[in-house]
C-alpha cells in the first residue's frame, strides 16, 4: 500500500513514521493540506491520510478516485470536514480513530476552565517580570458550580468525572441520553438557565451547526462561562462575541474556532489577521484561545497513529475496518 500524508506536522512524523514502516506501508509526507489544486499530490497512491481541517469535498473525491485512492484515513474522530456519502458512492472507503484519548480533550477542557478563572496566564507572565501583584486576578471556586455538558459520549463523561471531582454540580443534555449512567439529563433550555459554565462535547452536524447563538445566548444565565473543545461551529462565534461585549458571556475558553481553518495549527505570528471575530476574540480579557491542542498528548498520538495503521490495513486485507464511516 502506498499512502499519501496530508498536513504533516514534526509531531505526527515522529510517532506515525516508525508505525507505518513497520507495518510495510510506503508513505510520502506532505506538509500541504489536501485541496482541489493539491490532490495531484495523491497520484499513485492507494490511500490519504487527513487531519481535521483538510477539507475533503467533492472536488477532492474525484480527482483522487480518478487516480485510484481507494481509502480516506482520517487521523482523528470528528468526520465533518469529509463528504463521506459522496466518497462512498464513488467506492472510496472512509476510516476514522473513533476514540484514542478522551481524557487528553477533557483534561484539556479542565485545563482552559481554571486558566481562565484562575488568570493563569496572567500569573505567569506578571511572575516571570517580577510582578508580584494580585490585581486583577480573583477568580472564583467551581465547587459548588453547576456545569452543563452537552453531549455525553466519551470525552463528555470524562469531563463530568472530573467536574465531579472539582464538586461542582453537573447536569447534561444528549439527544441520545446514555440509560443507566447516573448523569443528571435535562432539556437543553434548563441547561442554558441554570449552568454556570457550559461545556460543548457533540459532533458537529446539520443539527448542531451554531447550536449555539444570538437566540440561546439570550437564554444563557448572565455571566456563564463557555468551554468549546468540539468543532467552532457549533457556536457561531459572532454571537459570541457580541454576548461578551454585552457582558452577558462571563468567559470563553475555545479550543476550536469556526473559521480556524486558515489560521490554527500554523505560525500566524508575522502576518495581519483578516478574521476580526477571532482577532476580537483573542483580545477579550475573558477570552482564552488555543489551537485545536486538546487531543495532544503523547497518548492520544500513539493510539491515533497504531488505530490508523490497522484501519488501513483492515481495510487492504478484509475489505472493511471497524472505524468506517458510511
Ligand atoms: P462521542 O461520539 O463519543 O460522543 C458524542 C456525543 O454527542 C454522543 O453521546 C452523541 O449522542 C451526542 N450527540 C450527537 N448529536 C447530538 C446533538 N444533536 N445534541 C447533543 N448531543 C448529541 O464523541 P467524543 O469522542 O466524545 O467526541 C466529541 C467531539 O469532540 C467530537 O465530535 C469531535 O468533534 C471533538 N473532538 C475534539 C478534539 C480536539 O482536539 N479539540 C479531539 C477529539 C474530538
Amino acid at each position: 500500500m502506498r499512502l499519501a500524508f496530508f498536513d504533516t506536522k514534526p509531531y505526527d512524523r515522529e510517532v506515525f513514521e516508525p508505525v507505518l514502516k513497520d507495518a510495510g506501508i510506503e508513505t510520502v509526507y506532505y506538509d500541504t493540506r489536501i485541496c482541489e489544486d493539491d490532490c495531484i499530490l495523491a497520484k499513485d497512491c492507494d490511500a490519504v491520510c487527513v487531519f481535521v481541517n483538510d477539507d475533503v469535498n467533492r472536488k477532492v473525491i474525484d480527482t483522487i478516485a480518478e487516480y485510484g485512492v481507494k481509502v480516506i484515513a482520517l487521523r482523528c474522530a470528528g468526520f465533518n470536514n469529509v463528504d463521506y456519502k459522496y466518497a462512498n458512492a464513488k467506492g472510496i472507503k472512509v476510516v476514522r480513530v473513533p476514540a484514542y484519548s478522551p481524557y487528553a480533550v477533557a483534561e484539556h477542557a479542565m485545563a482552559l476552565l481554571q486558566t481562565l478563572n484562575r488568570k493563569i496566564h496572567k500569573a505567569y507572565i506578571r511572575t516571570r517580570d517580577f510582578n508580584f501583584s494580585l490585581n486583577g486576578l480573583t477568580g472564583f471556586d467551581l465547587h459548588g458550580k453547576t456545569v452543563g455538558v452537552i453531549g455525553t459520549g466519551k470525552i463528555g463523561r470524562v469531563f463530568i468525572d472530573i467536574c465531579k471531582g472539582f464538586g461542582m454540580k453537573v447536569i447534561a443534555y444528549d439527544k441520545f441520553p446514555a440509560e443507566g449512567s447516573g448523569i443528571d439529563y435535562r432539556p437543553l433550555e434548563e441547561i442554558y438557565k441554570e449552568a454556570d459554565i457550559i461545556s460543548f462535547h457533540c459532533p458537529l452536524t446539520d443539527e448542531t451547526l451554531h447550536m449555539f447563538n444570538r437566540g440561546t445566548i439570550n437564554r444563557v444565565k448572565e455571566g456563564v462561562v463557555i468551554i468549546n473543545t468540539s468543532r467552532g461551529a457549533l457556536i457561531d462565534a459572532e454571537a459570541l462575541l457580541l454576548g461578551i461585549r454585552e457582558r452577558k458571556i462571563g468567559g470563553a475558553c475555545l479550543d476550536v474556532y469556526e473559521e480556524e481553518a486558515g489560521y490554527f495549527y500554523e505560525d500566524q505570528s508575522g502576518k495581519i489577521i483578516d478574521d476580526d471575530t477571532l482577532s476580537r476574540l483573542i483580545s477579550m480579557p475573558n477570552v482564552i484561545v488555543t489551537s485545536h491542542q486538546a487531543f495532544l498528548t503523547r497518548e492520544a498520538l500513539a493510539n491515533i497513529a497504531s488505530t490508523t495503521v490497522k484501519n488501513l490495513i483492515d481495510i487492504d486485507s478484509k475489505g472493511i475496518s471497524e472505524n468506517e464511516v458510511k
